[in-house]
Formats: structure tokens, sequence, C-alpha cells
């Protein structure tokens, strides 16, 4: 696919900002170039293409620093992304609902209309659905939240294929949950595929949500895009940091998502024994959707209690979305729904 013929006439002719690290990149010298104190521990402007941490992430990943951009958490990518390809006021995006939503609020921030195709029953992608949509109309972004918030799962990398060789646009896979999941990232695709981008984020696994560090990995030609649209120290030195030491630290990383993952389990198997309990969707992420029999009395509760989900009931009929916490505090959640129990008549 040409990739160029999709982004927007403004974008390709952009001439972007030069800053002053664009124009020497060297350590080593007395730097006068950038309007900097020369006072300070943080008084100099960050790496503007984060060469460090795009090294130690490429390593992992199997990528080249090339194929990986990072933001100011994935919410900068999905922005960035909206803002170069689609033309407001007459280009179209897709999703798959309900998901994660940013994706219409960045839609309706850059005046784009969005199209949402309910998941199935079992909150599959609905294929035939889909696929004719993609036919006959011209979407410039699909975005396919997998693992997907707030329902909790991953669609199968094979349905995930399909979309992105039906589409005649890019298709973004949302992967801020992946690492809790078994199943394959699409990283593998984008190789095979020039309009697939992959996002991911410190902010669930790497328990870096402060930080605000994003990565989407594509073709180079999609990552030089991203770059020339962000704003040129859209990552902090304090933040490129952070990144940098939790990635090294990987094997802390890998136990607390087997915590996180064991604590899952007991979570769903103490919910499943309370009264209030309808319902525990299966999870590939670290939070669980619960059906209960009446949400917004089973929130407004717990919030008494301070202690506070997410009520999903607007857009999941008595659904809350909780998310898993040390073992203590998901004690402390199921202590708390059961004395409520006690004093409530279902
Ligand atoms: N995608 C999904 C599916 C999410 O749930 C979230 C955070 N709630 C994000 C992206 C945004 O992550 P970040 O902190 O990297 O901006």
């Amino acid at each position: 696919m040409e990739i160029n013929k999709l982004v927007r006439a403004n974008i390709c002719a952009l001439k972007p900002y030069s800053s002053a690290r664009d124009e020497f990149s060297g350590k080593e010298g007395i730097f006068l170039d950038a309007n900097e104190s020369p006072f300070g521990d943080l008084n100099r402007y960050p790496d503007p293409y984060q060469s460090e941490l795009k090294s130690i992430v490429a390593k992992q990943k199997k990528l080249k620093s090339e194929q990986i951009f990072v933001g100011n958490g994935s919410d900068e990518v999905i922005d960035l992304l909206f803002r170069i390809f689609c033309e407001p006021g007459k280009d179209k995006a897709l999703t798959f609902s309900p998901t994660y939503g940013m994706y219409e609020v960045s839609a309706a921030i850059n005046d784009v209309e969005i199209k949402q195709i309910p998941l199935n029953g079992n909150f599959g992608l609905d294929l035939k659905e889909i696929n004719s949509e993609l036919v006959e109309g011209n979407y410039k972004l699909t975005f396919i939240c997998s693992p997907n918030n707030p329902t909790g799962n991953a669609f199968p990398i094979e349905e995930i294929e399909e979309v992105i060789i039906k589409s005649n646009g890019i298709v973004v896979v949302d992967e801020a949950y992946i690492d809790f999941s078994e199943t394959n990232s699409a990283i593998e695709l984008i190789d095979k595929y020039s309009n697939l981008i992959v996002t991911q984020t410190m902010s669930k696994a790497m328990g870096l949500a402060a930080a605000r560090v994003g990565f989407a990995f594509a073709n180079e030609e999609i990552i030089e895009l991203l770059n020339r649209v962000k704003p040129p120290y859209n990552v902090s030195e304090l933040n490129q940091s952070a990144a940098v030491y939790a990635l090294k630290n990987e094997e802390l990383i890998k136990e607390n998502i087997q915590l996180i993952l064991s604590e899952r389990e007991k979570l769903k198997v103490a919910l499943n024994e309370l009264t209030s309990v309808v319902k525990i969707y299966p999870s590939d992420t670290n939070f669980l959707l619960v059906e209960f029999k009446d949400a917004d009395k089973t929130y407004s509760k717990l919030v008494e209690q301070k202690i506070i989900v997410r009520n999903r009931h607007k857009l999941l009929e008595n659904c809350i979305r909780i998310t898993v916490g040390t073992a203590q505090e998901n004690e402390l959640l199921i202590e708390a729904i059961k004395q409520n129990e006690k004093s409530t008549i279902y």
C-alpha cells in the first residue's frame, strides 16, 4: 500500500521544525545554541528521538530503532495519527465498540467522523459486518484494541490480520494490555503490512503510568511521519530515564506481571462467590469486567468505603471494571462488597 497517498496534503508538504538538537546532536561541547540555562541539573533539552530508550526497546522487540516512535503516552500517538491521516470534516475512522474512549475523543477533537461497529455477543469482532463496511467505506484509520478495554478479551491474530488485509487505510492495533495476554503481538506482522501500526505503553505492565511513555511500532515511513508532526521534545528527560531504568530491570517487570496475573485469578475466584456478582468476563488484561446485579449501587457503596472502581454501566449494562491491585487491596475490595451485601436486598 502506498502510505503517502493516505497522508493529508498539508502533512506531506510540511517542512518540520528543526530543533537545536536536530542540527547538532553531539554530546560533547559548550552548548550555546538552544537558549537553555547554563545552570541546574535539568537545564538541557532531552534527546528528541530518545535513542537510548529506542535501542533497548528495539533489542527487546526485535525491531530496528527506525521502526519505533516514542510518544508522551500512547494517547499522544492516537492524536498524532488523526492529525497525520485524517482531513478534518472529511475523513472517517472505524472502531469496534465498546472500546477505549480516546479514539472517539481524538476523532472529535480533530473533527473526524467515527463509525462504531458493535462487537458481537462474545465481545468478538463481527468480521462479516467489518468486511462489508471496509469495502464500502473509505476509512483512513481503523482501531483494533486488543486486548480490548473495557471487555478484557484479545482478538485472534488471524482475525486482526483479516482486517488489515481488507482495509484500504491504516489499521492501528492498540496493545496497551498485551503483556498480560498469551496471544501474540501484532508486531510480528509489521514487516508484512505497510498499513499496520501497533501501539503499546509503559503505563500498564511496566508500572510507569506517571511517566507518560507510549510506543508506536510500524514501518519506517510511518515512523518518519510521526516524527515530523510531534512536538520537538515530546518525551521529557525524566520520563526517558524512568523508561530506560524500568526496561533494564526486565526481571522485576516480569515478576510483577506474574503477580498481577495470579492475583487476577484469585480475585476472580473470590468475586465468583459473591451474591451480587452475576458474571465475570474472561480477561487477557490486568482488569476484570464484572457484571453485578446493580452496578450503580455496588459502585456508590464502594466509593463511600474509599474503594474506587470504574463503573461501566453506561457502556455495558451493570458492568464494573475492576483493576487488579495488590493481594491486600483485592482482599479489602472483596470484604467491602461482602459487607455491602449484608445491608442490601437484591
Ligand atoms: N490504549 C488503551 C486501550 C488504554 O486503556 C489506555 C489507557 N487507559 C491507553 C491506550 C493510553 O495509555 P497511555 O498511558 O500510554 O497514554
